[in-house]
């Protein structure tokens, strides 16, 4: 494998050109084993970023993938249709809140949140509030990055300076501080809730990621505050959009993160775990009076129609990645992960240097005080046989479900060493 042709011409994500991390060459990759050119087998901790929830090689997955092979690997989506996307957007709609019945597919998570966006404001234009361009966002939240995504990350770890000349300019509210278990109190909501009286005449919708911020900062909050920030939202004649992208699919301990809530949304992006990882595919949901509303006012149409819409192969193996979590009782496996993870991360709480540890789902969280020096603890964690990637302050595992119990503990053991080792030598 020529890594120094890699090195000098292929971008990483979020990488320099000129003195880039190292990469490690993956030969395959089958159950929770990723394995190295040169032989070394490491325990998938990170599903790569969320999506590989039946982990790699899955004989089901493949079979769906290699069935609709030949049949067609992909037809255009205007003027077409097909059973592979009929088939996932009926179990779309029957498995996510009654009132969310219409189904935009798309090809990537980011690129569902620019479509929610402009679902949102197409919406607002076509009910008589053109002036309602903006979007109120979270600080913490990341939804992806293009340039509508970009701009409702968090304006610091989103980097809005680089690109501030042509980003949209939103309006943000402070980051939730109440804990998963606690309510919400009207403290905590405040900001939400004096933006959306300041603003609300020109905000349009109102986009967060439900109970978890990923990439953000990994942080978890009180279901309490949807179903206040519903109330305000609906109060100011705003729509809701939550973004699922991430925690969609179980990772929480439910299968979406809003029935933690029992909130619905007007809008509601899945993506990642969606095709259990196997290929790009990607979805936006919204309600009926959503899309009735663009659909009676002029263009009458919902701008919007990538190359690859509902592409067939990856809508069959989405189709097959549901059946096979409802099809197992993916809940027990789930719970049976958070409770190896609290045990197996709670020793980190008592290093020096280790600000929390939370734990929600498959979600495990070490937050430190200092950013770790990513080259070197890729190293120790490839070393220990895992595959952990931290960002920032954050070293963090969302396993495969089908982890094993052992293969969860090597994981959770080489955080704590890992986290142990920086302790030492950082304080
Ligand atoms: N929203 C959230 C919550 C995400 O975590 C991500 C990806 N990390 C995205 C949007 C963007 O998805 P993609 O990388 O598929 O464009």
């Amino acid at each position: 494998m020529n890594l120094d042709f890699d090195r000098g011409h292929i971008w990483h994500p979020y990488t320099s050109m000129h003195d880039p991390l190292p990469v490690y060459p993956v030969k395959r990759a089958s159950g929770v084993r990723i394995e190295l050119e040169d032989g070394r087998q490491l325990i998938d901790g990170m599903s790569s970023w969320w999506a590989a929830i039946h982990g790699y090689n899955n004989p089901v997955l493949n079979e769906a993938v290699t069935c609709q092979l030949e049949k067609m690997s992909h037809v255009m989506f205007g003027g077409f249709t097909h059973e592979p996307a009929i088939q996932l957007a009926e179990k779309l709609v029957q498995m996510t809140p009654d009132a969310l019945q219409k189904v935009f597919f798309s090809d990537s998570g980011s690129v569902a949140v620019e479509v929610a966006v402009k679902m949102a404001l197409q919406y607002q234009q076509a009910a008589g509030h053109p002036e309602k361009h903006r979007l109120l966002s979270l600080r913490s939240g990341y939804h992806g990055d293009t340039f509508a995504a970009m701009s409702v990350c968090d304006p610091v770890t989103g980097m809005h300076s680089l690109f501030s000349k042509v980003l949209p300019q939103q309006i943000f509210a402070k980051a939730p501080r109440c804990g998963f278990h606690d309510s919400c109190s009207d403290d905590c909501i405040g900001d939400f809730r004096r933006q959306l009286e300041e603003h609300h005449q020109e905000i349009a919708a109102v986009i967060l990621e439900p109970v978890v911020q990923g990439a953000g900062g990994m942080r978890f909050y009180s279901p309490d505050y949807l179903r206040k920030a519903r109330e305000l939202c609906d109060c100011y004649g705003v729509l809701l959009i939550f973004d699922e992208i991430a925690t969609g699919f179980g990772r929480t301990g439910k299968m979406f993160a809003l029935e933690h809530a029992g909130v619905v949304p007007d809008i509601l992006c899945l993506g990642k775990a969606l095709t259990g990882g196997y290929m790009s595919l990607a979805v936006t949901l919204t309600t009926g009076k959503v899309a009735s509303v663009i659909s009676e006012a002029e263009p009458g149409v919902f701008m919007h129609g990538p190359t690859f819409m509902a592409n067939p192969l990856a809508c069959s193996v989405a189709v097959a990645s549901i059946d096979l979590l409802t099809g197992v009782d993916w809940r027990k496996s789930v719970l049976d992960i958070e409770k190896e993870l609290f045990s197996g991360l709670e020793p980190c709480r008592s290093f020096r240097g280790v600000v929390d540890v939370r734990v929600l789902g498959a979600i495990g969280v070490v937050e430190l005080e200092r950013p770790v020096d990513m080259a070197l603890v890729q190293k120790l964690f490839v070393e220990k046989g895992v595959w952990v990637r931290p960002f920032g302050k954050l070293v963090y595992l969302m396993p495969p479900y089908i982890i094993a119990r052992e293969e969860l503990g090597i994981l959770t053991g080489a955080v704590c060493d890992v986290a142990g080792s920086i302790a030492e030598r950082d304080f």
